[in-house]
C-alpha cells in the first residue's frame, strides 16, 4: 500500500499555459456566437505539449443552442489536439453532466468559458472536471 501511495505522490503536475492571442481568439469567438455556444478544439506545440497555441473550429460546429455540440467523428487523427473548449452563454463556467461526460471521453484539457467573456470568466478542468490551473503566455 505504501509503495502505491508514494508512487501516486510523485506523479508530476504539469502546468498547463495557453498563448495569450489563442485565449483572446476563444472569447472573441464565444462573444460573437452569444447568446449560443461556441466550442472549438485546443492544439498544443509539438514541442511544447503543455502549452496551447491554437484553436480549432469543426466546420459547423461553430455554435449550438445546447451542451455537447461537437461532432467527435468528425475528429482528424491529430496528436497536437488535446481537448476541447465551449462556451457557456450563463456566467458559471462550471462543467455540465454532459460536459463531464464529454471530457472524460476527449481529451487531457478542457475550457469552459463563461459569459462575459473575459480573462476571468473562463476555467480550464482535467479529463475528471477537476478545475486546474493554466497561465496565460
Ligand atoms: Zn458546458
Amino acid at each position: 500500500m505504501g509503495f502505491f501511495k508514494r508512487k501516486k505522490q510523485e506523479i508530476i503536475k504539469h502546468e498547463w499555459k495557453i498563448k495569450k492571442k489563442c485565449l483572446d481568439l476563444i472569447l472573441e469567438c464565444a462573444k460573437s456566437s452569444y447568446p449560443k455556444e461556441f466550442g472549438g478544439l485546443l492544439r498544443v506545440d509539438t514541442s511544447d505539449k503543455y502549452t496551447i497555441i491554437e484553436l480549432v473550429v469543426l466546420p459547423g460546429t461553430i455554435s449550438g443552442d445546447s451542451h455537447a455540440i461537437f461532432q467527435l467523428h468528425m475528429l482528424p487523427i491529430d496528436f497536437s489536439i488535446v481537448g476541447t473548449v465551449h462556451s457557456h452563454p450563463s456566467p458559471v463556467p462550471r462543467p455540465s453532466e454532459a460536459d463531464l461526460h464529454l471530457f472524460q471521453k476527449h481529451g487531457r484539457v478542457h475550457i469552459i468559458a463563461a459569459y462575459p467573456f473575459n480573462e476571468n470568466s473562463w476555467k480550464a478542468y482535467d479529463y475528471n472536471g477537476e478545475e486546474i490551473e493554466m497561465n496565460i503566455v
